[in-house]
């Protein structure tokens, strides 16, 4: 009795996200293992240091180095060390000696925090999935085994299922998708969504950049990339499934046919949690489903003809080297020009397209080269929406 286990140190780097602040509710809720030592941000001076108070924490990092992010800090923070710009952000999990680093940044930009986060040698919970997609090989020979755990919901269920077997023994991964708010739409009338129609989206609720890539389909195709890195197999055995109640997270299908699925709520803290408590089950962040209130559960193929994203983020990871990199960087960019009404939904794929034409792929050596490819395909896919948007 009376034994008092050390808490985990947690960092959270994009703790103003949705994710992000969802992982601080999960660190609230078992305040007794977890301790929230670091917090980082992009850009949001308010909310990082609002939880900051709330969670007594001290050591912050901000993307952002403008003079006037650090006025606003300077007024905001007080009793907070924070450091600016986006190397900060890197060596934030290292200045605070964290057990847990909680990977919620956005986009390509978290890169460089993963590899950094590895190398302190803490526990690396990954929601994001971009730095795979672009830097897959670099980020595996990073980790070390059991380092890396998945938070994406797609990639906790198969972490969980693939404990019932040897991974020798994998055949298929099953990657279930909701089919998004467009599922059964023609490529005409995708044409005409807008980014409001999009940003509706019926289960999760999610930030604006994957929200638009769950509606166009491309987040499935970053996750199918995703897959292959962190369970080491090639993309043709990653099948994608549309299955728009989301209660079947995703599923494994071993050599003798044996397929093990993993259900649940569909709250991203499910997977957030556990992939702090892991091996371990605390007690859930979300009540669990009455099955016998649930049924019935659907399955389909996607189609391909409308989600042309989805066909190109497959067809790069079968290219495989520098190319899925400047297919993250081109649906970045496009992405958030649909977000500005620039361009329609269906240029997306059309945008990326003519950037992954104009890419000859290279084997993948370094961050340097990663980071070069990653700017030369926003520079093209930039020129392309000028073009587009004309
Ligand atoms: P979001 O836009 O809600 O939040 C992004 C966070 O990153 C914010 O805190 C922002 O301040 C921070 N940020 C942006 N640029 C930064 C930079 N350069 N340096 C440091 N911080 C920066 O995004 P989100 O929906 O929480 O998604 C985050 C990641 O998790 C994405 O890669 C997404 O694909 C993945 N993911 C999200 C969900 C979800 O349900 N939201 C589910 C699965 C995977
Ligand atoms: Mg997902």
């Amino acid at each position: 009795m009376g034994e008092t286990l050390r808490r985990a140190r947690v960092c959270i780097l994009g703790a103003t996200g949705s994710i992000g602040r969802q992982a601080l509710d999960v660190c609230a809720k078992h305040a007794a293992r977890l301790e929230v030592v670091g917090l980082a941000a992009g850009c949001a001076v308010d909310e990082l240091t609002r939880d900051a108070r709330a969670f007594g924490v001290r050591d912050l990092a901000l993307a952002d180095d403008s003079p006037d992010a650090r006025a606003r800090m300077e007024a905001l923070g007080e009793g907070c060390a924070c450091e600016f710009g986006a190397n900060a952000v890197a060596e934030l999990a290292e200045r605070v000696a964290a057990d847990i680093v909680v990977v919620a940044i956005v986009g390509a930009a978290a890169i460089a925090p993963t590899l950094a986060a590895l190398k302190t040698g803490a526990r690396v919970a990954l929601a994001n999935k971009e730095c795979l997609v672009a830097a897959g090989s670099l980020v595996a020979a990073a980790a070390s085994p059991g380092q890396l755990i998945p938070v994406d919901s797609e990639h906790s269920a198969i972490f969980q299922c693939l404990q019932a077997g040897h991974p020798s023994e994998l055949r298929h991964i099953w990657l279930t998708c909701s089919g998004g708010p467009f599922r059964g739409y023609s490529r005409e009338a995708l044409a005409k969504v807008s980014a409001e129609d999009a940003l509706r989206h019926p289960t999760w609720s999610m930030g604006p950049k994957i929200t638009i890539d769950s509606a166009d389909l491309m987040n499935k195709g970053l996750e199918v990339i995703e897959a292959t890195w962190l369970f080491n197999v090639d993309a043709r055995r990653v099948k994608v499934l549309i299955h728009p109640q989301s209660l079947v997270h995703s599923m494994v299908e071993f050599e003798d046919g044996a397929t093990i699925a993993q259900l649940g709520a569909p709250d991203m803290r499910g997977a957030i949690q556990y992939a702090m408590s892991y091996p371990e089950r605390w007690e859930a962040p979300a009540p669990a489903p009455d099955w016998r209130e649930k049924g019935p559960l659907t399955f389909d193929a996607p189609d391909l003809e409308t989600f042309r994203c989805l066909a190109l983020a497959m067809e790069a990871a079968h290219v495989g080297g520098t190319m899925p990199a400047a297919m993250n960087a081109a649906n970045e960019m496009a992405n958030a020009a649909f977000r500005a009404g620039r361009i329609r939904m269906t240029e997306i794929d059309e945008v990326v397209e003519v950037v992954m034409d104009a890419t000859s792929p290279a084997t993948v050596e370094s961050l340097e080269q990663i980071l070069e490819v990653d700017a030369r395909a926003r520079r093209a896919a930039e020129a392309c929406v000028e073009e587009l948007a004309r």
